[in-house]
C-alpha cells in the first residue's frame, strides 16, 4: 500500500453542495472518536437536536482515537488544505483545552529528521508555514547534535523543528469533548447501532444493540475502521483497517531527561516512516511504526505486539537513539487504522439515502484535524459550505 499518512493527495476544490437541515431537526452522530465527538459538538451549537452513540464510549480502546497521544502538525507537503485545516484546528484545541480546563496539547515541537537535502513533505510546506507566520527551524547536523545529544546523526543531512505543533492527550481529550457535549444539553447512549432500512432515499432508523430503535432526521456515521464492515456493499473497499504498533519504551534512569523533553520526532525518509512522542504523563518514549500492518478487525482482533515490527523498531530505535539500545520495552497498544484509499479523509452521503452519511478515512492522520473537521462538517450540514472534492466518496 502506498504510503499517505504524511501527504494525501490534493484535490481540486470544486465541492458538493447539499440541501440544508433546518435548525431543531433531530441528528444522530454514531461514533465518539475524534471525529464524531467534534462533529457531534459542532451540529449542537448549529442548533440541532443531536445524540452521540457509540459501543464502547468516547475514546475507548478499540479505537483509533483511544491511544494515549496523537501529533499535531501542520506540515502535510504540497497540500496545502490539510495544513491550513491543521492551522484551523489547533486554534481551536487551545480555545477549548482552556474552556474546558484541560491540559490536551502540548506545544513540544515536531523535530522532521531529513536524510536527504530537499524532504518533499517538508520543504513543500515551507511557504505555507512562512503564510500563516508559523516558521520552522532550519538546523544543520552540528546544530542537532549540539542541541539534542541523544541523536545519532550519522545518516541525516539536517532537521527542521516546527515550534508551533506537538502532541495532543487523545483519549483525554475524546472523553473531554464527551463530557463538553452533555454540559451544552447533547444527549449520548451507550449501544452499538445496526443501519436500519433504506427506504425512497432514506435511512428509516437505526437498531440499537439494547433492543430499541432510534430515527433521527439525519444519521451520520463517524464509525472509524468499522465503516467498510459497517457498509460492506458501499465501503467495503474503500476503508480498509490495519494493525498499527506503538511501543513505550523506558529512558535510562541514570539520564532521562533528555527524552522526556526531547520534541515529537518523525524520520522522515526512513522507509518504515517510524515517529515518536516522548514524555507524556510518564508513559516513556513512544515509538509509532507508520508501515501499513496487517488487515485487521477492531472488535475481535487481539491486540497482541507483532514480534517481527517490534525487533524492527527496536533496530531504528538502537541506530538512531542509541542511549535506548537496551531500553525496556515498559507498555504497547494495538491501534487501527482506518485507511481511505488516498489518505484522504471521507465525508459524503450513502449513495442510495441523501439523510445518512459517512464521516472518516482518518488514514492517520486524522485526530488533530478533529476540531475543525467537526467545525466543517457542521457547515456544510447547515448549508453555509460545500463538502470539499476531496473529501468525496469515489465512484
Ligand atoms: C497507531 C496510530 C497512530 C496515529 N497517529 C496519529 C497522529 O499522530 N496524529 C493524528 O492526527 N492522527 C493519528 N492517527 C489517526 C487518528 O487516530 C484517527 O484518524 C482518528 O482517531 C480517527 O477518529 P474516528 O473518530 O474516525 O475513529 P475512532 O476513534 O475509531 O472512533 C470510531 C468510534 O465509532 C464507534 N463505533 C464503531 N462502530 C459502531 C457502531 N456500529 N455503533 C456504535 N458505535 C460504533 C467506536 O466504538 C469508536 O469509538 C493515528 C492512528 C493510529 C491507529
Amino acid at each position: 500500500m502506498t504510503l499517505n499518512t504524511f501527504a494525501p493527495k490534493s484535490g481540486e476544490e470544486t465541492g458538493k453542495r447539499i440541501a440544508r437541515l433546518s435548525a431543531g431537526s433531530s441528528v444522530a452522530v454514531i461514533g465518539a472518536g475524534a471525529f464524531g465527538g467534534w462533529t457531534a459538538l459542532n451540529l449542537l451549537r448549529k442548533g440541532y437536536d443531536v445524540t452521540l452513540i457509540d459501543t464502547w464510549g468516547p475514546g475507548n480502546s478499540r479505537s483509533s482515537s483511544g491511544d494515549e497521544t496523537r501529533v499535531i502538525r501542520s506540515t502535510y507537503g504540497a497540500n496545502e488544505f490539510y495544513f491550513d485545516l491543521n492551522v484551523r484546528a489547533l486554534t481551536l484545541w487551545k480555545e477549548h483545552e482552556a474552556r474546558w480546563k484541560t491540559k490536551l496539547f502540548q506545544n513540544k515541537g515536531v523535530l522532521w529528521m531529513c536524510y536527504q537535502a530537499y524532504t518533499p513533505v517538508v520543504d513543500e510546506s515551507i511557504p505555507f508555514a512562512e503564510k500563516h507566520n508559523m516558521r520552522y527551524e532550519r538546523l544543520s547536523r552540528e546544530e542537532i547534535i549540539k542541541r539534542y545529544a541523544i541523536v545519532n546523526t550519522d545518516d541525516l543531512s539536517h532537521a527542521w523543528l516546527d515550534p508551533y505543533g506537538g502532541c495532543l492527550r487523545a483519549r483525554e481529550a475524546c472523553q473531554a469533548v464527551y463530557k463538553g457535549f452533555i454540559a451544552e444539553g447533547g444527549m449520548v447512549v451507550q449501544a452499538q447501532v445496526i443501519p436500519g432500512k433504506l427506504e425512497q432515499n432514506r435511512l428509516t432508523s437505526l437498531q440499537l444493540s439494547n433492543g430499541q430503535s432510534f430515527h433521527a432526521d439525519l444519521y451520520i456515521f463517524a464509525c472509524g475502521s468499522w465503516l467498510g464492515k459497517l457498509f460492506p456493499g458501499v465501503l467495503g473497499n474503500t476503508i480498509t483497517c490495519t494493525k498499527q504498533e506503538v511501543y513505550y519504551f523506558g529512558a535510562p534512569l541514570d539520564n532521562p531527561a533528555p527524552y522526556e523533553n526531547f520534541p515529537v520526532w518523525v524520520d522522515v525518509d526512513g522507509k518504515d516512516f517510524y515517529y515518536g512522542i516522548p514524555g507524556n504523563s510518564y508513559r516513556g518514549f513512544k515509538v509509532g511504526v507508520d508501515e501499513r500492518g496487517e488487515p485487521f478487525d477492531p472488535t475481535h482482533g487481539d491486540r497482541i505486539s507483532n514480534p517481527d515490527v517490534l525487533s524492527k523498531a527496536r533496530k531504528f530505535l538502537a541506530h538512531r537513539f542509541p542511549g535506548l539500545k537496551d531500553a525496556p520495552l515498559i507498555e504497547n497498544r494495538v491501534c487501527p487504522y482506518e485507511n481511505s484509499p488516498d489518505g484522504n479523509f471521507l465525508f459524503d452521503h450513502h449513495p442510495e439515502a441523501g439523510n445518512l452519511f459517512f464521516l472518516g478515512g482518518g488514514s492517520g492522520h486524522g485526530f488533530k484535524h478533529g476540531p475543525a473537521l467537526g467545525e466543517l462538517v457542521s457547515e456544510i450540514i447547515a448549508g453555509d459550505k460545500a463538502i470539499p472534492e476531496l473529501f468525496l466518496l469515489r465512484k
